[in-house]
């Protein structure tokens, strides 16, 4: 496996390779990050691993200082799962000068839930993931990189990237791993004490209770929605949405396709000074 840290490194150990099969990550690796790298690597010629947290797509209050960072522990991980390149650069090497020029996601997809609460977040992820994607396609004639549905909106978000600009990239949607319980694999998880990790199950219960009542047609959705963060809320979390939207747009859908449409329940909250997020499709 070979560790290469700036683009020009990256493209000589890409160079006769064939096709990347690429997954991008923020590093701190777990096993949803592992997943992703076993299901590239028969997608491509070589598998490249990205590690790199992106100062663009943190608000300054968030844990951008925090984010854990472990490099070492990472690669022995890639290593033992077949990854053939990882590409971990730093900050000056990602972004020399400041990076003024940005990609600009469709507000109709970015500006709503995730991009609610985290304005500009979907332009810092769009903007690096175009920078990697240049990167690691750029001299390679295109090839495959997956994402995981833990991001459910920044799968779409990044589709539509892909779609709109006729990157010659074919995005793969990757299931999300959990553990015990029903927590989704998150780095953020390590924030939590061990009774945090606990109560941290309810979210995942929450999303498929609402799910459930959802398709029952029990009561107008948006009574539903309420109820469902007025309990999460009553349990310790501080909840800045728990919502059924359409699949494909992210839109709510008419009550009257509640019973067949597909559907994915959201949501996004904090337990303590950590926020998580998590999606079921239903
Ligand atoms: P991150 O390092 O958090 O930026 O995540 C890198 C990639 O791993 C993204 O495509 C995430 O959606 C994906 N990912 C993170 N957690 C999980 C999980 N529990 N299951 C599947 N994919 C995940």
């Amino acid at each position: 496996m070979h560790i290469v840290h700036t683009i020009p490194e990256l493209r000589a150990a890409l160079a006769g390779r064939g096709r990347p099969a690429f997954v991008p990550t923020m590093g701190n690796l777990h096993a949803g990050h592992i997943a992703l790298v076993r299901q590239a690597k028969p997608l491509g010629d070589v598998q490249v691993t990205s590690i790199f947290v992106n100062r663009l797509q943190f608000l300054p209050h968030e844990d951008f200082d925090s984010y854990p960072r472990t490099l070492q522990a990472d690669c022995e991980q890639l290593q033992a799962v077949g990854c053939d390149i990882v590409f971990a650069p730093k900050e000056s090497d990602l972004y020399p000068q400041p990076q003024t020029f940005k990609v600009q996601p469709d507000p109709q997809l970015a500006d709503i839930l995730e991009g609610h609460f985290r304005p500009g977040f979907f332009t810092g992820v769009c903007t690096v993931v175009m920078k990697l994607f240049a990167a690691v396609f750029g001299t390679t004639g295109g090839g495959s990189a997956v994402f995981g549905k833990k991001d459910y909106q920044q799968l779409l978000v990044l589709r539509r990237m892909v779609e709109q600009f006729a990157l010659p990239i074919t995005i793969v949607g990757a299931e999300i791993e959990r553990a015990e319980g029903g927590l989704a694999l998150s780095s953020r998880n390590g924030y939590l004490s061990a009774e945090q990790r606990q109560q941290a199950q309810a979210l995942s219960r929450a999303l498929a209770a609402l799910a459930q009542a959802a398709r029952q047609g029990q009561a107008p959705l948006e009574q539903l929605e309420a109820q469902a963060s007025a309990a999460l809320n009553a349990q310790g979390w501080q909840t800045d949405y728990l919502t059924v939207r359409q699949r494909h747009n992210l839109l709510p859908p008419p009550q009257a396709d509640l019973a067949t449409a597909p559907l994915v329940a959201l949501g996004a909250a904090r337990l303590g000074s950590t926020r998580l997020i998590d999606n079921l499709e239903f």
